[in-house]
């Protein structure tokens, strides 16, 4: 690993400063994924900024019947929180499905909404990646592919997100807020990340001297009957192939309200707006389940080794919906 200068920053308007003042800087929170990159050689900050001492480690009741989430969460502390568990359980199940538990004690909600791909060939100094470094070319597309994207790719990237926390996020409207010199904002988180276009290496809208303080989840009745289901090929510590985060209220037999979101699809967690339009008045059944479904993988693309990501997502939207149908999503 490249040496590199260390700074603790004591409060967040420190931190903000640290970071605008020194080119290069990084923030380090759990450092899960970070300390991975800068090992690689794939991350080469020239100072991290120590952020583990900012008051961001509070979950919160906030105006509105919403929650308030800081940064430095950690994953497990996230995922066990009664006020999660209760009004948003496809979040806690989400957090609960990856990584292993050691990496929850550490990772936190600020570090998971910013983790990189887990594209082998990322990983992988003598590969090219346009994503490490941009105009090289992608080896992924031609190589191995069973866990790259089928929505939202291009032809020069096709990695996939790897949050689950990211997923129910997204299903959950949920809003990041972010510090600067320059003050404070919010980013829904639909605009957070970016699908990769001709800049795979452009991965979100933050500024490189913005310091993620807070995630806002707004109060949401359906978001209380809701799942996270994960597809993977092993049962702990693997990333999706598939994942659904799904919530549903049914009225009479007739969808009211739905939430869906896809991982391990694309660039960024991929809110699924077709289905959700095609279910919302439509009759509770199987049917109608498996015409929104395929409305929304309509515009998938497959790779060699991917194709079946395309039915394995309908299927996963389709038994999520159901499973939350039998279990009280009739109101
Ligand atoms: Fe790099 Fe993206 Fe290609 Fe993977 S898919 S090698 S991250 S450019």
């Amino acid at each position: 690993m490249r040496s590199f200068s260390y700074v603790s920053a004591p409060d967040v308007a420190a931190a903000v400063r640290a970071i605008g003042s020194e080119p290069g800087a990084k923030f380090i929170g759990g450092g899960t994924n970070l300390v991975d990159l800068m090992r690689e050689g794939i991350e080469r900050p020239e100072t991290v900024v120590d952020i583990t001492a900012l008051p961001l480690a509070e979950i919160e009741e906030a105006a509105g019947g919403g929650v308030r989430i800081g940064a430095l969460v950690r994953n497990s502390g996230l995922a066990a929180h009664p006020l999660i568990r209760t009004r948003y359980p496809m979040l806690s199940q989400a957090v609960l499905t990856g990584a292993s538990a050691q990496l929850r004690n550490m990772a936190t909600v600020g570090g998971n909404l910013l983790q990189r791909t887990r594209c082998v060939y990322f990983y992988d100094g003598a590969a090219a990646c346009n994503k490490r470094e941009p105009g090289s070319g992608c080896d992924a597309i031609g190589g191995f592919t069973r866990n790259h994207g089928i929505l939202g790719v291009s032809d020069d990237c096709v990695a996939t997100h790897p949050s689950d926390m990211c997923v129910a996020l997204a299903a959950l409207d949920a809003t990041v807020e972010v510090q600067s010199v320059r003050g404070v904002r919010r980013v829904p988180l639909a605009d957070l990340h970016l699908l990769p276009g001709r800049t795979p290496h452009i991965e979100t809208t933050l500024a490189a001297d913005e310091l993620i303080t807070a995630v806002e989840l707004p109060a949401s009745a359906v978001a209380a009957t809701s799942r996270y289901r994960k597809v993977r090929d092993r049962a702990s510590y693997a990333f999706a192939l598939v994942s659904v985060a799904a919530a549903l209220n049914v009225r009479d037999g007739v969808v009211t309200e739905v939430r869906l979101a896809l991982g391990g699809v694309a660039a960024k967690p991929w809110r699924a707006h077709e289905a959700e339009r095609i279910l919302v008045g439509a009759p509770a059944t199987e049917d109608s389940f498996r015409r929104a479904a395929a409305a929304e993988l309509a515009a998938a693309t497959a790779l060699p080794h991917n194709a079946f990501k395309i039915e394995l997502a309908q299927r996963t939207i389709v038994s999520t919906l159901r499973q939350l149908l039998a279990e009280g999503g009739a109101a």
